[in-house]
């Protein structure tokens, strides 16, 4: 479960970024942050993880008040969730050990996560399969995979981390329509059972989530389904729904 109670950050600057924002996910649900640029989400996210304490309020995350966590607990925190930023890096590795990222697994397991992702077929063209290192530094026969493809990786790591909260920050940016399409059916399965909070401008997914939070002017002014947010007359979300819907049609 991830709950913000009544959060305010000012920024040192003076710049406020959240006003007063109450947010409850529940555990298993799947809730989906919009906004335009600089209302506010990526600090949401920031809180959440504690990179930043808030100015005034509460969070919770799986159990932990984070007002009260000690700072040798964050890597505990940490630990319980997993997350898929726009700016992922992948490691002069190779595939699997960026899938797996230290932990101990089976290569079918491994397998099982890139097959989720729509990575597999592509793995198992390279030179030594889910073993062929990635980029060149080390290796002259590294590989260079497309954006699309190592954000495919990213999230086939966030997912294997099996945390249970996954944070997922435009992680289809990269992707191509129908790659992003498909990664949007296959999401109930990929996040199955987890609490994702998935950050996008792109609304086409909005509709696979439980619950919608649109964020303008450092509040989330609107809360709801996606059917309820766009019949809404005069809605923030309604008049974005609109003015994207002429490229998804
Ligand atoms: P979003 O993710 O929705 O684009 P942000 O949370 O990044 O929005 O930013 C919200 C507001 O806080 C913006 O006005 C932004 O300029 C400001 N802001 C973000 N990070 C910082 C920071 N580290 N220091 C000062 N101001 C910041």
């Amino acid at each position: 479960m991830v709950e913000l109670k009544d959060v305010s950050v000012t920024y040192s600057s003076g710049v406020d970024a959240l006003h007063n924002v109450n947010l409850k996910i529940n555990d298993g649900d799947f809730a989906f942050v919009v906004g335009a640029s600089g209302a506010g989400k990526s600090t949401m996210i920031k809180l959440i993880l504690k990179e930043i304490n808030p100015t005034s309020g509460s969070i919770y995350v799986n159990g932990y008040n984070l007002n009260k966590l000690r700072r040798r607990r964050i890597p505990a925190l940490r630990r319980t969730i997993g997350f898929v930023f726009q700016d992922f890096r992948l490691l002069a590795f190779s595939v699997q050990e960026n899938v797996l990222l230290g932990r101990e697994d089976t290569p079918e397991a491994v397998d099982s996560v890139l097959e989720k992702v729509g990575l597999l077929d592509k793995v198992n063209t390279l030179p030594h399969g889910r073993d062929t290192m990635m980029f060149r530094q080390f290796e002259k026969d590294g590989v260079q995979l497309s954006g699309g493809e190592q954000q495919k990786l990213a999230i086939a790591r966030a997912l294997f981390k099996n945390a249970p909260v996954v944070i997922l920050d435009e992680p289809t940016a990269a992707l191509d329509p129908v790659a992003e399409y498909e990664i949007y059916c296959r999401f109930n399965e990929l996040v199955g059972g987890k609490t994702a909070v998935y950050i996008s401008h792109r609304l086409s997914s909005c509709k696979f989530c439980d619950r919608i939070a649109v964020f303008s002017d450092c509040t989330i002014r609107e809360l709801g389904t996606h059917d309820e947010l766009v019949h809404k007359p005069g809605g923030i979300y309604a008049e974005m729904f609109a003015a994207q819907a002429q490229y998804y049609v």
